[in-house]
Formats: structure tokens, sequence, C-alpha cells
């Protein structure tokens, strides 16, 4: 095993779309669930990875698993307005205290996503199964490691611009459709101590999380994400810079 802390993620669905026939033969124990096992498959021993959904107490993102968590992974579609905005504000607080968060597919228009970007997070769209294309457009980012320059997915939903959040700190992937659109499909940002990525694939009714690359994609969005030493500690800074030139 490698040097390192454990890398703790929590993968948070909100274990509805199964309600879905089309999506429950994809995903039988919910989306949240075929994430965690890619993670699990993609991290090994050097993760932990569980899940948490919208039904249990607290949403299952009390304060304490918010504390053991370094990177909170996010799918939500149909009941973003059932998250408890106490919740939400904790999400954000800790995001800003130097939690990692990946926001999937839908999770655009997701409370803490929403709060975090500031702006309406709308963009195009249109259910036709159609072909996407994701194109590495930052070769060496961390989040591309290990990948190829383009990611097909047979079918998929299309997630066109206009993308209406600001203008992402790296920009990792941008998909192509078969119906001419463009997306700007990966991106990064950072509020405070925490670093975000957002990567649109992900529709709950086509496989597209049981596809090796994409499994990739999101590992590596979780090892980008964590915070990057635990001892930062904004509380605890000196008032005056005097003890850093002490230090030299
Ligand atoms: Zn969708």
């Amino acid at each position: 095993m490698t040097a390192g802390a454990l890398l703790k993620v929590t993968v948070w669905g909100e274990g509805l779309e199964q309600e879905k026939p089309e999506a429950k033969r994809i995903y039988p124990d919910g989306i949240h669930e075929a994430i965690a096992a890619g993670l699990r498959a993609e991290l090994g021993e050097n993760a932990l990875v569980r899940t948490a959904t919208l039904e249990a107490p607290d949403h299952d993102l009390s304060g304490e698993v918010l504390e053991e968590t370094d990177v909170l992974a996010w799918w939500g579609h149909r009941a973003h307005e059932d998250v408890d905005d106490v919740v939400v504000d904790r999400v954000v607080e800790h995001v800003l205290d130097g939690m990692g968060l990946l926001v999937l597919h839908s999770s655009h228009f997701s409370k803490p996503f929403l709060r975090l970007m500031g702006t309406r997070c709308s963009l195009r769209w249109r259910n036709d199964a159609e072909r996407e294309i994701v194109w590495t457009v930052a070769p060496s980012h961390p989040i591309a490691e290990g990948l190829p320059p383009a990611i097909v997915i047979p079918e998929h939903e299309m997630y066109g611009e206009y993308f209406d959040v600001p203008p992402p700190d790296e920009l990792v992937f941008i998909s192509s459709f078969a119906g001419g659109e463009v997306f700007r499909s990966g991106c990064c940002w950072t509020r405070g101590n925490g670093r975000i990525f957002y990567f649109s694939p992900g529709h709950e009714t086509f496989p597209v999380y049981h596809q090796p690359e994409i499994k990739r994609v999101l590992a590596n969005g979780a090892r980008w994400a964590r915070r990057r030493s635990a001892s930062v500690d904004t509380a605890s800074s000196p008032n005056s810079p005097a003890g850093w030139f002490d230090a030299q």
C-alpha cells in the first residue's frame, strides 16, 4: 500500500431513479451504488467509499459524516427541492473548509452547486440517445490521467451550451454530440479551500457509469478534489506575517 492517508469518499444519491424501469435495469441498486462501486474498483485499498441517500435522516449527511468525508460526490435529478437547506448549508461550509465536491450530470441544478456557483447553472438538453464524444482538452491535468484523447459514449442525453456557470478555473473536457452541440462537460473550480469538479455524463437511462473510462474520470476527480494538505488550518493562521519571516 502506498503512503498517505485513506481517501474517504461519500457518494450521495437521491435513490429515486430506480423507480424508472429502464434505470432500474441498468442500476438495480441506484446510481449512487454504481458510482461507489466504480470508485472502489479504481481507488482500491487506498480509499474508503460509502454511500448516502435522500431518505435517510439528515440525508445521511450529518456533521459527523461530512467531517469524515474528504470528497463528496453528488448525483441528483428530480428531488433537488427536497434537499433540506440545513444540509445544504453544511455541505457548502465543508466545501469552503476544504472538502472536495464532485457534481455529476443533472446535479448542475442541485442546491449546493447553485450556491457555490452563484449563477443559474442552466443548459440546453435533449434526451434522444445521441452519440456523445468527451474530448480531453487538458491532457496534462490530473483528472485526464490515463484517459484516451476522446471517450465515446454510444448513446446519451445531450447537454449543450450555453452552460450558465462562472468560467471554470480549469476546463478538462468538452463534449460534442451527434446533433452538433458542444458542452463544457468537465469543469474545475476552487471555492474557499475546496475543489469542485463538474462532470456531465451520467443520465440514469444509459449505462454511462459502467463504462471503464468514466469510472477512471470519477476516480481521478476524487483524487484531485481531495484537499491538498490535511494540515491546512486557516483558523489558526497568524494575524501578522511576522512569524513567516522568522521561520525562514
Ligand atoms: Zn439526465
